[in-house]
């Protein structure tokens, strides 16, 4: 089977006939099913982790609409922000902000507006190629204008409630980038990193020889030291070692490495007020360079005794604001050590300057020893440059403030994974921080907050039509050239020169998608476009999308935005790691589904673990998944249209009396129970794998109990009645492996279908299950009957007995009540174990018993099972077609006994073989000779075909 090739031709079928458009018209009056579509970027090449997405999205959507449900499926793209202007600086050689605003800002943006399509059309290729039907034609786009205005709109509801203010805070901040980032963007960027920390000596004033023992992580941050801070009931010891004291945490003495002896114990409360020598002296403003109290501290690391910077940490500042501490600022914007304030590596970037300190503390004698630290530490999502915290002035969200409503409306969603709910998604929200909004950035949703230059009133736009001209684009530079007189004194009002994180942007998409509510007011007021039914992402959207879907819809007091959600693993290598282009081990999606299908690869990853796991891709197991089960799903296909005839035509009314029929047929509706039931939970490898069971147990029981009554059918009659099911079974699963794989079901639904069907499989209904059909009970009968068959197989197996071999007699032990006097079943274990007789013995000591005994009547019977295999092989070889009869011709001259045993087994030879004559000897044109070597004797083979 070439899938890809299938698929370009089902491809085809659908873009002609029109079939998603008639999805969609088909169900335009069912009732809605909300999708929202997380925007990528389309400034990257998609990668498999976004067929992942899109394939999970896909098959949630196409399962509602079989179901009946509307589902408009709106794609959208996420355009601003600093990945896009990073792109761009490094294109045009850029290495700052100052550079850009050399360049022009105008020239700026309109080079990341463009770039922001230079993937378009692959990903327009990916989505269609792996048949996520989506409507891109009417696509929202996070740069239009109608877009940003309701956006402002957004905003201006959240100024309005009081929750947009401007403060100074310790905030990230990337001194690449220039700017300041949200906690969120924050947490997209952890890393573990090694490096180096240091121990030091701080002199105690009025005192010789004696020191505050001290450590930190970032020498870089000790000339703004002011403080040191220690926990008011933590014991901390004197040292004596040498000629030289020290004082720390007494459960912290471990980190000593010099002999000593204890002098005096104390708690932290008696040392509070003491001061010290600074390690650079700065000028302060108020009173520093002493010991404060602080709940944080601890003995888990360090000495007990912690350096306060309020410029560069959140809770030195806070603790700098409770104990009224001066604040140093020695760094520049751009991340480098301020000139002039006499600081060792001035003019270097921080972490580089962290040496020249270093190496200064240890000259002066003040570095007491240097240890290798592990930690985890934030750096730009974006560009990779380790953050500072840094006390800035930025504009936030008080996210604080609605912490009970964001958890009362997570409440209402239902999380698949579930754990994710109260684990990383609830933790998330309990420990939620203001939302540091704006960014000293260009390409984004300006703020639309103007402030008087005299008076500092502000005034927040909620629309195009406040501002007193009208613009043709809202972006930087155009925006900030607009000003309005102040209403309350003689000043002017200038824009704050920021744009907002563009993750506000897409977490605005509900309302923003529509233009509300400035168009389509309905969608969101009357809710038929809002909340989401669902939506779904990879998981590390928990801090990204996720999060601002619902910090927007709870700002706007609009409940939970989504009502379930699939958060899906990341996609990793082989080796478990992250695909990276620097690692050089991204999986390109079309490369893998030129070779192996699309439907493979979303079969792969519906299938192989729980849809929150992280998947590590590899080829093998989706070469797997395709020789599994495509083939096999599809082989059966393919037996179904060989032994029926052309003019097969499915029955009105249908009710299997076959045994095997009748268990399919109640399978198949269990199943359809079973996938259902899951579905509509949002559970997809469960249905998924369900199915793939099923697929096993058709080809490898049904299909292979029931070849004879297509092979062989002892009437037509019996022939039909195995057609009918099959041709049942197979339609149904076309139907209810549509919405998972969407072109092979498609090519064996074109196949099957008769006049007056739907023209697609994807205009169907979705099968819903037939409980008249199920029958649970027989379907544990035929459990039974096969656990007993692989037992019996797996004996014959160990003694290395062929199946063909027939066998005596085989006994069971106690499943009598189950399946002793079902003939049909016990007729089914003759068979398939080949054996003359079966009883049951409860006596027996295991489960079942198999006579291994081979009479001389047993062994000639499987000679002659063996010889008739042979001889079908030989009618193959030759080219024959099933029903061609042909003239079968023994030569025996090394076998003479045989002569006497062909006679007796010439009835059955002849009907297994469609042999008219059987001949011995002579010599004549065969259209085939073979020499064969049977158990008992050789003998030659001559076949030829009967007119
Ligand atoms: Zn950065
Ligand atoms: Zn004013």
């Amino acid at each position: 089977m070439d899938l890809p090739q299938i698929e370009q031709k089902i491809l085809k079928f659908w873009d002609k006939k029109k079939i998603f458009a008639k999805s969609l018209a088909k169900t335009k009056k069912g009732p809605r099913f909300i999708f929202f579509e997380g925007p990528p970027t389309a400034n990257g090449q998609p990668g498999i982790h976004h067929v992942e997405a899109r394939a999970f999205k896909d098959i949630i959507l196409r399962f509602k609409t079989m179901q009946g449900f509307f589902v408009e499926r709106k794609a959208g793209w996420d355009t601003h922000g600093l990945p896009v202007e990073i792109q761009v600086e490094k294109e045009l050689g850029l290495k700052s902000k100052k550079d850009i605003e050399k360049y022009g800002i105008e020239k700026f943006n309109k080079k990341c507006k463009e770039s922001v399509w230079r993937y378009k059309s692959e990903w327009e290729k990916m989505t269609t190629r792996i048949a996520f039907w989506l409507d891109m034609k009417n696509a929202y786009v996070t740069y239009e204008n109608d877009y940003i205005e309701s956006v402002w709109h957004i905003l201006k509801q959240i100024w309005s409630k009081d929750l947009l203010y401007k403060g100074t805070k310790v905030v990230p901040y990337c001194p690449r980038c220039g700017t300041s980032l949200s906690s969120h963007e924050v947490a997209l960027g952890y890393e573990k990193i090694k490096e180096p920390s240091i121990y030091f000596k701080l002199p105690i004033k009025a005192e010789s020889s004696l020191y505050f023992l001290v450590w930190t992580t970032t020498p870089w941050t000790l000339p703004a030291n002011t403080a040191i801070a220690v926990g008011e009931n933590i014991t901390y010891a004197k040292i004596k070692s040498g000629q030289e004291k020290y004082i720390l945490a007494k459960d912290r003495l471990s980190v000593f490495e010099e002999p000593y002896e204890i002098e005096s114990e104390f708690l932290g409360g008696a040392l509070l007020g003491r001061e010290y020598e600074p390690l650079y002296q700065m000028k302060l403003d108020k009173p520093g360079y002493k010991v404060v109290a602080a709940d944080f501290v601890s003995v888990g690391e360090g000495t007990g005794i912690v350096h306060i910077a309020p410029s560069f940490g959140i809770e030195d500042m806070e603790l700098g604001q409770k104990e009224n501490l001066p604040q140093v600022m020695s760094v520049e914007l751009d991340g480098k050590v301020k000139k002039g304030l006499g600081i060792p590596g001035e003019g270097k970037f921080v972490k580089d300057a962290d040496l020249d300190i270093k190496a200064d503390l240890k000259k002066r004698k003040l570095l007491y020893k240097e240890e290798m630290y592990e930690h985890d530490y934030p750096f730009c999502w974006r560009c990779d440059t380790p953050l500072l915290y840094y006390a800035k002035n930025s504009w936030f969200i008080k996210m604080t403030a609605v912490r009970q409503e964001l958890l009362q409306n997570n409440s209402q969603i239902t999380w698949e994974p579930a754990y994710l709910k109260e684990g990383r998604f609830g933790e998330w929200l309990r420990e939620v921080k203001d939302w540091n909004l704006s960014r000293e950035r260009f390409w984004g949703t300006p703020l639309p907050v103007w402030e008087c230059e005299k008076c500092g009133e502000i005034k927040v736009i909620g629309s195009a039509k406040e501002l007193p001209k009208k613009l043709k684009d809202l972006h930087r530079p155009h925006i900030d050239q607009i000003e309005f007189p102040c209403d309350k004194c003689s000043g002017h009002m200038k824009r704050v020169p920021v744009v907002i994180d563009a993750w506000f942007d897409s977490g605005s998409m509900p309302y923003a998608q529509w233009h509300y509510p400035f168009e389509d007011k309905d969608k969101i007021d009357e809710e038929e476009a809002f909340p989401a039914d669902f939506i779904c992402e990879a998981v590390d959207q928990t801090r990204g999308w996720f999060y601002t879907l619902l910090a927007i819809s709870t700002l706007l007091g609009k409940g939970p935005a989504y009502k379930n959600v699939i958060s899906l693993g990341h996609v990793l290598d082989v080796k478990g790691q992250k695909m990276s282009k620097s690692k050089g081990n991204m999986v390109m999606p079309l490369d893998v589904i030129n070779q192996f299908g699309a439907d493979c690869v979303r079969w792969y990853l519906y299938t192989i673990n729980q849809a929150g796991e992280p998947k590590r891709f590899d080829l093998k197991d989706v070469k797997d998944k395709f020789n599994r089960f495509f083939g096999t799903f599809y082989n059966t296909f393919i037996f179904f249209q060989t032994y029926t005839d052309k003019n097969f035509k499915p029955a009105k009314k249908f009710g299997p009396k076959n045994i095997l029929d009748k268990w399919i047929v109640s399978s198949l509706n269990s199943l359809s129970r079973q996938m259902m039931n899951g579905l509509q939970h949002y559970d997809v490898v469960g249905p998924a794998r369900a199915f793939e069971k099923f697929i096993d147990d058709l080809s490898n029981w049904y299909v292979r109990r029931s070849r004879r009554r297509f092979q062989k059918p002892e009437s037509e009659k019996e022939k039909d009645e195995a057609a009918q099911t099959l041709y049942y079974i197979l339609l149904n699963l076309s139907k209810l492996a549509a919405p998972f794989i969407p072109f092979i079901s498609e090519e064996i639904y074109l196949n099957l279908k008769k006049p007056r069907m739907p023209e697609s499989v994807h205009l169907c209904d979705w099968p819903a299950p037939d409980k008249k059909l199920i029958n649970k009970n027989l379907e544990e009968k035929m459990a039974v009957t096969r656990q007993i068959v692989a037992l019996a197989l797996a004996e014959r197996a160990a003694a290395g007995i062929k199946v063909r071999q027939p066998l005596a007699t085989l006994e069971i032990k106690n499943q009598e009540s189950k399946i002793k006097n079902d003939k049909e079943l016990l007729k089914l274990i003759l068979d398939e174990v080949n054996v003359k007789e079966i009883k049951f013995n409860p006596e027996l000591k295991n489960e079942i018993k198999l006579d291994k005994k081979i009479t001389k009547e047993l062994k000639e019977e499987g000679m002659i099972r063996d010889l008739v295999r042979q001889i079908q092989d030989m009618r193959r070889q030759a080219g024959l077609t099933r029903k061609d009869t042909i003239l079968l011709n023994f030569l025996v001259s090394k076998f003479p006994n045989f002569q006497k045993i062909a006679e007796k087994w010439s009835e059955f030879i002849k009907k297994e073989t469609l042999s008219q004559e059987l001949t011995v000897g002579g010599k004549i044109n065969f259209d085939l000779e073979k020499d064969i070597d049977l158990e008992l004797g050789k003998i030659k083979i001559g076949i030829k075909k009967l007119k």
